[in-house]
């Protein structure tokens, strides 16, 4: 498979390491948002999040939350953001699983294009319908993405 983080986690091409186990591994991002921008990847492939088994999810948040809380504490960071793109339309581009820790600065002149659409009267509830008429916490991997 033509993977890049695959070939990362073969040891193909370089990076900067910070935290390896068993289930994850966790490297500088190569253009960072803020230095010190970290990826945080399963070392199973996942194109995606929906089928990365819990314990290596849990593994995945735990280690990009722990090494936000390092930015702040070494490099003197005020926050974090956690950040994940899953599918294209989301604005993933490598499509192997990955967790952004993005390390930020009170005024670090970075802001997310966040915006906030409003509900027309009992479309909350509509949306709420058909959202668990397709939810599935433990389906198989197939078609989960
Ligand atoms: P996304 O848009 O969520 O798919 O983010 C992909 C991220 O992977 C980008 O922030 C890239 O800078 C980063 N990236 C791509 N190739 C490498 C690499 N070889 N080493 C480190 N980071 C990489």
């Amino acid at each position: 498979m033509n993977c890049v983080f695959c070939k990362i986690i073969q040891g193909e091409i370089p990076t900067v390491k910070l935290y390896e186990d068993d289930l994850v591994l966790a490297f500088l991002d190569i253009g960072p948002i803020n230095k010190g921008h970290v990826l945080v990847i399963p070392k199973e492939h996942h194109d995606g999040a929906a089928t990365i088994p819990e314990a290596t999810a849990g593994r995945m948040f735990r280690v990009a939350a722990r090494l936000g809380v390092a930015a702040k504490r070494a490099l003197g960071y005020d926050a974090f953001n956690l950040h994940l793109a899953n599918g294209s339309a989301a604005g993933q581009v490598v499509m192997h699983a990955h967790l952004h820790m993005v390390p930020r600065g009170v005024e670090d002149g970075f802001h997310w294009n966040w915006r906030q659409l409003a509900y027309a009267d009992g479309e909350a509830n509509e949306v709420q319908e058909k959202l668990l008429a397709k939810f599935h916490l433990d389906e198989d991997p197939d078609g989960t993405r």
